[in-house]
């Protein structure tokens, strides 16, 4: 007898909380895993909805007492059978339990406490505001200048947009309300569509929402890729529009650092409050609250991260994914879905239009553009007045030659003089991963580590030596803990010896500084982009933070440090990743009326990834690298599982691994199989660590090696004692 376990209720807590029922033998040949089946459930027997969830040949309670299924339903056009579906997708896709993809895709029921729902209003005359505006900016106001600033073309801003995304306190909102300027009020019930001030398309922007407009009703995947500045949100704004007009809900994917006042109010401004916004900070409560919400029509666009996708709309009709490049779009926990590709496959079960949006697109879609899966769409100009940067690359090798061992070469260290002189604002990126230099011994040449992962502990300011994946602490050792010399030091340029260098060169200039540490705090990033957009500062420092879709108007410079750390991480990724960051970055300067220019330092000026970027030629790094990728079998051109195995005795680690690529070995004998071997990360929080990588051609068949994998681990006949992992076509380094 075939016995499934069926959940009943999708959104509770508890998804282990299975019903067993009997399969009859008429059945059988129909019921698969997330099929919807109709049962009898509780004391009445009264017929209810489920999901299979598993199934199984042994019963957990006595046979009699299994009540069979009443039947296994068609798949409805209820938006459960569809989420569920995709949960399941996801699970044969990427790894991992229906549980866990169940959980990804659905959120839990859980209670939220009422909040009361205000808004600020204006409660002026235009032209007042507009003088109080004006003042307020003249005296540096900056926070009283923003929220008037945006009062005035808007007339009602949502009370957390106030507060939270435009850091204004409660004592700024209090002292405008006093002056007669605006009042708060309880946010009104009534529906209010946004008034969206019309932008005039250009050509181009109009050429492809054309396209994207025609496309809607039916299935398509749109790679439109506009160069930075060249307004390809003004293009997502005019399809969504229509996407509404049909009386369809649409999902916008941003990466969550781009989900900026600047971004949520040119949202709202336009679609008023159909539009919600999801972000990671939403409690559990929260985000059931807004997919009820979505699931009732009280909404219609929904913009966020990652987890927006799985907003449950009934007729989704558009799902645009910007930043489609973007790397936080894969899951880091599992199942490490990739949020682009999953989008792709919600837009095909769903009968809507997928727009990924990219300055510098993924190779994946990239690919996919030129085979024609895709349809291509191009912005080749900047929108409004601005013209695309110079760049310039500067061989650091010959500064060293010519004895200039600063960090900057003599063209950046000209350039950000004549900028300051000129008051305009200069950016400072610096091409690199985290954090401050690790500490290492100039008698011995050991680096201090960390007792429980496989990394060098990092210098801080505050004097102590900390380890990033563990948060292990000590304070800075006097002499080395190996030979014991006294002569041990920090290495390595990080942010912060960036700014102590600004500082001492450019004694005149004001410098901020966004880093991993400087934006720990709640809302530190935004914090800091607001403060130098407002003008309060000369120079920002940062690392790939600063160069994440954001636009300041004042930048005229960019400086690029290290143009080649990024090239250095020994991924098949890097010269992609290096090629992105670079444009850019480049793509920050001179986004409004004056010109930008970029200078980009580097010891590879050779290099095609970092010759492209200067050139902002896309097609011209692509050719270079997807010859590499297809000489290496590596994605796009072949497929790749990693199996991640961690545990604490790596002997029997790499023995059970051994096991899982000798049986697969054994039984799908075509897929090049490598290790186990240590991963580049040997040992992370007292846990060993071991991949096995699976190349193949074929996806399909790297499903079916992770399933055999996956049936061996269930049936205990491998990988005991150990954690295994899945990771499809991974986005970094293991
Ligand atoms: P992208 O998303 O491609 O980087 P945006 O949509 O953010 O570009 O547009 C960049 C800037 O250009 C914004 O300030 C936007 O208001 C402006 N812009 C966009 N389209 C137009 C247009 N057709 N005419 C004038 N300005 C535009
Ligand atoms: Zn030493
Ligand atoms: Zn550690």
């Amino acid at each position: 007898m075939l016995y499934a376990d069926v959940i009943i209720d999708i959104s509770a807590a508890e998804l282990d909380r299975t019903f067993q029922y009997a399969v009859p033998e008429q059945m059988r040949t129909r019921v698969t895993i997330g099929a919807p089946v109709e049962i009898p459930f509780g004391k009445g027997n009264l017929a209810r909805k489920g999901y299979i969830v598993g199934l199984s040949e042994i019963p957990q309670i006595a046979p009699d007492k299994i009540k069979p299924i009443n039947g296994v339903c068609e798949r409805g056009l209820a938006i459960e059978d569809s989420m569920v579906e995709l949960a399941y997708w996801m699970k044969e896709n990427y790894g991992g339990t229906l549980n866990d993809a169940l959980h990804t895709v659905i959120p839990v029921k859980a209670a939220v406490e009422k909040k009361e729902k205000r808004e600020v209003a204006a409660s002026a005359e235009a032209g007042e505001l507009r003088k109080a505006y004006e003042e307020a900016a003249r005296k540096h106001f900056s926070a009283k200048a923003r929220l008037l600033g945006q009062l005035m073309e808007q007339p009602t801003i949502p009370y957390e947009v106030v507060s939270q995304k435009m850091h204004c306190t409660a004592a700024t909102v209090r002292s405008l309300e006093h002056a007669g300027l605006l009042t708060i009020q309880e946010r009104s019930r009534e529906f209010r569509m946004g008034d969206g001030h019309r932008m005039q398309l250009n050509a181009e922007q109009t050429e492809a929402s054309r396209q994207i407009i025609e496309a809607l009703g039916t299935h398509e995947t749109f790679l439109l890729f506009g160069i930075t500045g060249s307004g390809k949100t003004e293009v997502y704004l005019r399809a969504i529009e229509k996407v509404l007009e049909r009386g369809e809900q649409a999902i916008v994917l941003i990466p969550e650092i781009a989900l900026t006042y600047q971004t949520v109010m040119r949202f709202y401004r336009c679609f008023g409050d159909r539009v919600a916004f999801m972000h990671s900070r939403l409690s559990k409560g929260e985000r059931y609250q807004i997919s009820r919400r979505a699931q009732k029509g009280e909404i219609s666009v929904m913009i966020g991260p990652r987890s927006a996708l799985f907003t449950p709309f009934p007729k989704l009709g558009l799902i645009v994914v910007d930043e489609e490049h973007e790397n936080s779009y894969k899951s880091e926990g599992v199942p490490r879905y990739h949020a682009r590709e999953t989008a792709v496959k919600r837009g095909s079960m769903a009968q809507a239009v997928v727009v990924l949006g990219s300055a510098t697109p993924s190779m994946e879609s990239y690919e996919r553009a030129q085979s024609g899966e895709y349809r291509l769409l191009q912005l080749t100009e900047r929108a409004g007045a601005a013209g695309l940067p110079r760049a310039e690359i500067v061989d650091m090798r010959k500064e060293f030659a010519n004895r200039n061992r600063s960090v900057f070469s003599r063209v950046l260290r000209e350039k950000i003089e004549q900028r300051l002189a000129d008051k305009e604002q200069i950016m400072l990126f610096l091409n690199r991963r985290g954090y401050a230099g690790f500490v290492s011994c100039r008698s011995c040449g050991e680096a201090i580590m960390c007792p429980h992962c496989d990394v060098s502990l990092t210098s801080h300011k505050d004097g102590s030596l900390q380890c990033h994946y563990c948060g292990y602490r000590i304070a800075m050792p006097k002499t080395c803990p190996s030979c014991g010399s006294p002569y041990i030091g920090s290495f390595g340029t990080g942010t912060q010896r960036i700014e102590e260098l600004v500082e001492k060169e450019f004694p005149q200039a004001k410098v901020l500084r966004m880093d991993a540490d400087t934006t720990r705090a709640r809302d530190g990033y935004e914090k800091i982009l607001n403060a130098f957009n407002d003008k309060k500062a000369d120079i920002l420092i940062g690392t790939q933070m600063i160069v994440k879709g954001h636009d300041f108007g004042g930048v005229t410079l960019v400086g690029v440090l290290a143009a080649d750390m990024s090239l250095l991480e020994s991924d098949y990724r890097s010269a992609e990743r290096t090629f992105q960051l670079l444009a850019q970055a480049a793509g920050r300067a001179g986004r409004a009326e004056k010109p930008g220019e970029v200078i980009i330092q580097t010891y590879q000026p050779e290099h095609y990834a970092i010759q492209a970027a200067a050139r902002q030629d896309m097609p011209g790094f692509f050719a270079e690298e997807a010859a590499f990728r297809k000489l290496m079998k590596y994605p796009p051109a072949g497929n790749m599982l990693v199996v991640l195995g961690s545990g604490a005795d790596e002997m029997l680690l790499d023995a059970e691994l051994k096991k899982l690529a000798e049986d697969a070995k054994q039984l799908i004998p075509e897929p090049v199989y490598l290790g186990p071997s240590a991963a580049s990360l040997r040992k992370a929080n007292d846990l060993y660590r071991r991949v096995i990588y699976v190349k193949s051609p074929d996806y399909t068949v790297l499903i079916s090696v992770k399933n055999r994998m996956e049936q061996k681990i269930l049936a205990g006949e491998a990988g005991k004692g150990c954690r295994i992992q899945f990771d499809f076509n991974p986005m970094n380094f293991y």
